[in-house]
């Protein structure tokens, strides 16, 4: 008798946004071998390092797979029991402005919702935060002041019509490295031009026809100079900035005082002039232009106008939904997108509608909700500085590690030692924050036994699938949260049996109402069965009940979601100067390394991904390195108004004097006294309360 060969399980990535559709095959010992998914259509079966790797990944060695109270192995019945009876107490002691909840882009769009509607719906607090806010909110806010919605307008697809691709504050090659070979073989194929902007010359700009490496904090200077050049050009679509859009002239005046003429941009930029007018002319020449922004974009305290300076170019343009065209926000995890669409950010509600009135009582009646949440909650930083002034009693943290990725991260970590109630649902073995005081730490089921959907940065839902059984006493997120809500006495409500369940809810209320008023409808997905939800093939929104299918793009003809369904230009503003931090004159930015995932705790476990950059570095220009009594290959003592980390310093002769960089995935458990996060400031973007993770003041000294 033959055995029958494992059938493969396709499933998603759980790292980057590109959101590459996997084959998992399962080898009846806990593990899997993994290949591409060929009939996903936002990879087509390419898959980079890190997702090659991931069946070295799937060990269990040290997770955490039973409930624990105080350090102590507890029944799943104790342990939700204490959980909800600390919020219960709280909320009854301190009301709901003293409770929170800090989320995840790595969790499922089902445990996003559930956790969302219970925190704003049923117990009254909008302290829904996620570590998305460090990654892409200034996109959001963005989107919000041009389009009136958070709304991608474009797709994939775009990248390999478009004749220009221009990345902004990108390394795509490290950071979304299926999309970036997909923009190489477009290139190769139709010799698309590719125009790189950022201040380190990265894997990315190594490929690029022209790079512009342009000072850190330039972005809006830059951007309002090629409006300017458009306009006197003779290069903007006035047909388009009159029916669609508002706000044109007022905007392109204040690009006139920020960015005259091409010296004065190339002054603010610190580039000489010629660079700058190659790019322009590049990006009036071409009619099919995407401007693709990440991290350098949106980690920023200007970080939403760095956003509406790249669109409004293309506003003027009117370059926008238009095959091989538009603005196009990278999202850096995989379910950034699905964490938006559900409103688990602090100053969202749900599928996409904020705290007017009429969203806020046409949430409450789908959820039939007792106590909904009224204004606008405590976003990622301002979170745990609430926490420090003890008025944040309990929280929440559901699979991510704030002890080692937010800003100023010791003084995170000594504000969460001052919580009455904390609660942590992991799926890892230890991090930063299960050791930083946790009194209830629940098992949450990990990639590969997760059942759901998460969605990408071309807003293609897809299934995350699981291949294999659940550990230990583990379980899924949306399930754990349920069972919390039971006990609050909201059974009713979060009574689904399975994820579809929850899938379904969600996708009924993008619809409940909506009549093409919000852009977010999936509402032909609550119409699935449990079989349909289990075999649903990637799929993009909107999926609305009547014309659900196909590539979508939004805003060719308008259609914008602002009350006059215009498009608005913002008039944007450059970077204040901050007075100089006496003795640390150099500009730290952090960032990814091409082999690891955020803290490693996945990544960490390959030895073939440690092998690529095994250790915490800083990259510096020789002179400044010479000049602070560094060598290469010893090490630094780097310190900020706010802490210290020990990092091996490596002299890059193309790295722009007085600005560094060191990656952000080596933590206390990893490699103590190399935490990136706790050197890094808490200013933050005023718009979109995103940390600006790009530009802290620091100093190095020989150790
Ligand atoms: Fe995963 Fe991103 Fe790599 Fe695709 S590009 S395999 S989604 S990490």
């Amino acid at each position: 008798p033959h055995e029958r060969e494992p059938t493969p399980v396709r499933t998603a990535c759980p790292y980057c946004g590109v959101g590459c559709g996997v084959l998992a095959t399962p080898d009846g010992a806990g593990g899997a071998s993994i290949a591409g998914d060929p009939a996903h259509p936002s990879n087509f079966g390419r898959l980079c390092s890190k997702g090659a790797a991931l069946g070295e990944t799937l060990s269990l060695d040290g997770r955490l797979l039973h409930p624990e109270i105080e350090g102590r192995r507890a029944s799943w019945d104790e342990a939700l029991d204490a959980a909800a009876r600390g919020f219960r107490e709280t909320l009854d002691r301190h009301g709901p402005e003293a409770i929170a909840l800090y989320l995840s882009g790595q969790l499922l769009t089902e445990d996003y919702y559930a956790a969302n509607k219970l925190f704003k719906g049923f117990l009254g607090s909008a302290n829904v935060d996620t570590n998305s806010r460090l990654c892409m909110s200034s996109s959001v806010a963005g989107h919000k002041r041009a389009f009136g919605a958070d709304t991608v307008p474009g797709v994939y697809r775009d990248l390999e019509t478009a004749d220009l691709l221009v990345l902004v504050g990108s390394n795509a090659a490290w950071c979304h490295p299926v999309l970036h070979q997909r923009m190489l073989a477009a290139r190769a194929a139709r010799g698309t031009r590719i125009v790189v902007l950022d201040p380190r010359r990265t894997a990315t700009a190594d490929e690029a026809d022209l790079h512009l490496q342009l000072r850190g904090g330039s972005d809006v200077a830059l951007f309002s100079g090629l409006l300017v050049a458009l306009a006197d050009g003779g290069f903007v679509d006035q047909a388009y900035v009159d029916a669609h859009t508002s706000g044109f002239q007022a905007a392109l005046a204040r690009a006139r005082e920020i960015a005259p003429d091409l010296a004065a941009v190339a002054a603010a930029c610190g580039l000489a002039e010629a660079e700058i007018a190659a790019f322009f002319d590049l990006f009036a020449g071409a009619e099919r232009v995407v401007t693709l922004y990440s991290q350098g974009v949106n980690q920023s305290a200007q970080g939403t106008d760095k956003v509406n300076a790249i669109i409004n170019v293309h506003l003027a343009t009117g370059r926008i939904g238009r095959e091989g065209m538009g603005p196009f926000s990278l999202t850096g995890q995989p379910n950034a997108m699905g964490g938006r669409e559900v409103g688990g950010l602090a100053n969202q509600l749900a599928a996409h509608m904020g705290f007017d009135a009429a969203s806020i009582d046409r949430v409450r009646r789908f959820w039939d909700a007792p106590r909904m949440a009224r204004a606008e909650g405590r976003m990622a930083v301002d979170m745990f500085e609430a926490i420090d002034r003890g008025e944040i009693r309990a929280l929440w943290v559901m699979g991510t590690n704030p002890a080692a990725s937010l800003p100023r991260a010791d003084a995170v970590r000594k504000a969460l030692a001052k919580l009455d109630h904390f609660v942590v649902s992991e799926n890892v073995a230890s991090n930063d924050t299960l050791t930083a005081g946790a009194k209830i730490r629940l098992p949450a089921s990990a990639w590969g036994e997760k059942d759901g959907t998460v969605t990408n940065s071309e807003r293609r839902i897809s299934r995350q699938r699981p291949f294999l059984p659940l550990p230990g006493e583990a379980r899924p997120d949306w399930w754990i949260i349920a069972r919390v809500a039971e006990r609050l006495g909201f059974g009713a409500a979060f009574a689904w049996r399975t994820a579809g369940e929850a899938f379904r809810e969600h996708a009924a209320l993008s619809a409940f109402e909506n009549g093409g008023a919000r852009d977010f409808d999936i509402g032909a997905l609550a119409e699935l069965d449990d079989d349909a939800y289990d075999a649903l093939e990637p799929t993009q929104w909107p999926a609305k009940r009547r014309d659900a299918g196909g590539e979508t793009r939004f805003f060719a003809e308008g259609g914008f979601f602002t009350g006059d369904r215009r498009a608005r230009f913002v008039a944007v503003e450059p970077p204040a100067s901050r007075p100089p931090d006496a003795g640390r004159t150099l500009r730290l930015n952090t960032g990814r390394i091409r082999d690891q995932w955020h803290t490693m705790t996945r990544t960490g476990r390959s030895p073939r991904l440690a092998s690529h950059l095994p250790e915490p570095f800083l990259e510096i220009s020789p002179r400044d390195g010479l000049r602070a009594g560094l060598t290469d290959g010893g090490f630094a003592r780097v310190s900020s108004a706010h802490g210290e980390a020990v990092l091996r310093v490596r002299f890059d002769p193309t790295a722009r004097d007085g600005a560094v960089f060191a990656p952000i995935h080596w933590t206390e458990e990893t490699s103590s006294g190399a935490r990136v996060a706790a050197l890094v400031h808490a200013v933050t973007d005023p718009v979109s309360g995103q940390p600006d993770a790009k530009a802290t003041a620091v100093a190095a000294a020989p150790v």
